[in-house]
């Protein structure tokens, strides 16, 4: 017997688009005809727009989320002979990125209920340097699934040593923490614009954000070959600019962000309420966030015959992620882990599964996918 077709799938970034079709046809018409395509006044409105909507002083566009890592940690000076602490439960991508500046990565131990950075083995690792791990110049928490890290121990660890930090707001766009945005607490923030990300763009994008307006201006000329002025490079850049397709997509779906959000969250209320009197745990709220649901994540010891029964129902699950980037082929027995390893990230990785989640399910998708968590 095959299996039904998938009815509800975990990701949907075309229902994204058509959610918006006339906008974004415009915005991509009006791009075509100016003639102009990569760094234009469309990626400069949308720089200032999304500079208005954050928060921030100043907000460059580049070319994709990794970049902008990467792009924050050249600005501060981050190259080879120093490590940077970020956590293993975590898109590659972060890791990715510490290692295109020349960097070591340090990867520490998550919250078990949270999954983001434990900001005791920060601590620990910043207090009792380990030996032979060049000094640590840089922290790139990542506030996953669209829930904040815990940022106050965490500024408060690197303050003491001087250490800048580098939020990886990738899945987070809108999160809060009290009454302010992720992405305004630290030296500079990142964002990714990936289609299935909460702002997500038809294609490759990703930004940083700083309240310094000297930092911005130097991030803004090393995406562009270090170009102050055309053609002369003050410093040595890269190539990794935002196109004017884009970010002219992106200014449409930026004006729906928040009601977007609004919806994720009301989403999430539903598969909470579906699981109550079942075995099944709502993920954890952080007190005093506000958690923006990129992903829905359940935990499950059993994951295997979860996803098996929720696709025999027609449901797409998804794993973020299956395995934590220290033990992948390509960094294990190479990478660097905290003193007491990396216990909670590897127990998550092993249990974790994203619902589908996004803005365009319909009530009457998200009442199936309740109906078949309880049944399962
Ligand atoms: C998506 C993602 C990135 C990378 O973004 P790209 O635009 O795909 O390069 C970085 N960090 C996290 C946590 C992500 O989810």
């Amino acid at each position: 017997m095959s299996a039904p077709p998938i009815t509800v799938p975990q990701a949907n970034p075309g229902a994204g688009y058509r959610a918006l079709k006339t906008g974004i046809d415009a915005a991509v018409a009006r791009v075509l005809e100016s003639g102009w395509y990569v760094l234009g006044q469309e990626v400069r409105a949308f720089e200032a727009e999304f500079a208005t909507w954050l928060g921030c002083t100043a907000a460059i566009g580049c070319g994709n989320g990794t970049d902008a890592l990467a792009l924050a940690l050249r600005a501060l000076g981050v190259g080879p002979g120093m490590s940077v602490v970020t956590v293993s439960h975590t898109a590659v991508a972060t890791v990715a990125a510490i290692e295109m500046v020349g960097a070591i990565p340090l990867l520490v131990d998550i919250e078990p209920e949270y999954y983001t950075m434990d900001p005791i083995e920060l601590a620990a690792v910043l207090d009792r340097p380990l030996a032979g791990v060049p000094p640590i110049r840089a922290v790139i928490p990542v506030h996953l699934y669209g829930q904040p890290a815990a940022l106050d121990p965490i500024i408060a660890a690197c303050r003491r040593h001087g250490v800048p930090i580098v939020e990886d707001c990738a899945q987070a766009h809108g999160a809060t923490i009290g009454d302010r945005k992720v992405g305004t607490f630290t030296e500079i923030a990142t964002f990714s614009f990936y289609p299935t990300k909460n702002l997500g763009a038809l294609g490759d994008g990703g930004m940083l954000a700083t309240q310094n307006a000297d930092l911005g201006a130097s991030i803004a000329a090393l995406r562009q070959y270090g170009w102050r002025t055309h053609y002369i490079s003050d410093a040595v850049g890269v190539n990794s600019r935002l196109d004017e397709l884009q970010a002219a997509i992106l200014r449409v779906k930026l004006q729906h962000l928040d009601e977007q959000n609004a919806r994720r969250r009301q989403i999430a209320a539903a598969y909470d309420a579906a699981l109550s009197g079942t075995s099944l745990v709502p993920p954890a709220r952080r007190e005093g966030v506000g958690h923006m649901f990129h992903l829905y994540v359940l935990r499950v010891p059993d994951r295997a015959s979860l996803q098996a029964r929720l696709r025999a129902a027609g449901i797409g699950t998804g794993i973020h992620y299956p395995a934590p980037v220290h033990l992948q082929p390509a960094y294990r027995e190479r990478i660097v882990t905290g003193p007491s390893g990396c216990r909670a990230t590897e127990l998550a990785a092993r249990q974790v599964l994203s619902l589908p989640m996004y803005p365009e399910l319909s009530d009457e998708q998200v009442t199936r996918v309740c109906e078949a968590l309880r049944q399962a």
